[in-house]
């Protein structure tokens, strides 16, 4: 029906050959029906790759009642509400259990826990949960007015936690509006941005993306990167992945606002004395949500991972330097996406 995706090769007792051996992980878009509405998700399934039969495919309960979840968070995603690993990320990021959310919140003790394995919240309660992710004060708000539901100690610590959050909160806030102020000027879908308009949430995710997957990861080498997954999306697609705007400069193409981006929330900078110098490294700040992804972002994020992994920054800048976009660029100068259509070799 549609593409199929070999996520992994997994050891486990296969029920279609009677044997143990390592079968295919896989990944195909589907269709469900949840409250009613037809949704369309990302099922996973086991294939037997000895047997060559119409009916190799087979899911254990584990994997069924995962799919269960992810046909309700396509649900979710189509009506604007937090899907499940949003909310149980929302917590995670105040440290809370999923108890504690909930009393949090003033709610009963189980409501959280529902929300994340099967029940669809309403949008009321959706609306909450988004205030507390968006804003560390509200949050501190709801834990002390729900106080009488945690003991004192426990009420101390999630208070520092949330506390914590809220200093953070202020410096990504200063650092989002530094980069929104920059790209005020490209607020209309162009040949500049790749027809996108800059998407803060899913540049995050790429860099953190790369930062779990490449090795030695430096500032340069990340803007590079970041131009290759922008122009190939925008090759096949006809719209950039982000919508980052890049000048040719001396070591490549480099994005405006290159020195806030990289003080977004999920990621982490070390900085590193190499021969006098500063360097920065981007160092991964939280798990990555690969379901954040579409199946065609992620094959291009693979694909450039694969080819510059090890690559050092010397190599991509002199690899980047070839590119026609770059040659036919004038120094300081916008890149053209159409232009950077005739990529070299990747693609
Ligand atoms: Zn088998």
């Amino acid at each position: 029906m549609s593409k199929e995706y070999l996520i992994e090769m997994v050891e486990v007792d296969c029920p279609v050959c009677e044997k143990t051996h390592k079968i295919e992980k896989r990944k195909r878009e589907t269709e469900g029906i949840v409250k009613g509405d037809v949704v369309c998700y990302e099922e996973i399934f086991y294939m037997c790759p000895t047997t060559n039969e119409e009916d190799n495919e087979f899911v254990t309960a584990a994997l069924m009642d995962d799919n269960l979840l992810r046909a309700r968070d396509a649900y979710r995603h189509c009506k604007g509400l937090l899907t499940s690993y949003e909310i149980s990320e929302i917590r995670k990021h105040y440290g809370v259990t999923q108890n504690e959310f909930s009393n949090l919140l003033g709610w009963g003790d189980i409501t959280v826990t529902r929300y994340e394995s099967k029940t669809i919240q309403d949008e009321t309660y959706d609306n909450l949960m988004r205030m507390v992710k968006e804003n560390p004060l509200f949050a501190l708000q709801s834990l002390e007015k729900h106080k009488a539901k945690f003991l004192e100690e426990k009420f101390q610590k999630i208070r520092r936690k949330i506390v914590e959050r809220v200093e953070e909160s202020g410096i990504h806030y200063l650092k989002m509006q530094e980069i929104s102020s920059v790209y005020l000027n490209y607020d209309k879908e162009s040949d500049l941005n790749g027809y996108k308009l800059l998407d803060l949430e899913k540049l995050a995710s790429v860099i953190g993306y790369f930062a779990h997957f490449v090795n030695n990861l430096y500032k340069v080498k990340l803007m590079k990167l970041l131009w290759y997954a922008d122009v190939i999306h925008y090759k096949r697609h006809g719209k950039a992945m982000v919508g980052l705007v890049y000048k040719h400069m001396t070591y490549g193409a480099l994005p405006l606002a290159y020195d806030e981006i990289i003080h977004l929330p999920t990621i982490k900078v070390e900085e590193e004395i190499i021969y006098d110098d500063i360097s920065y490294k981007i160092v991964p700040n939280a798990e990555v949500n690969v379901s954040k992804f579409t199946l065609e972002e992620l094959n291009i994020l693979e694909l450039i991972c694969s080819k510059f992994k090890d690559y050092r920054s010397r190599e991509i800048v002199d690899y980047m330097h070839k590119e026609k976009a770059y040659r036919e660029t004038e120094p300081f100068n916008i890149i053209s996406y159409e232009l950077s259509k005739e990529l070299n070799e990747l693609s």
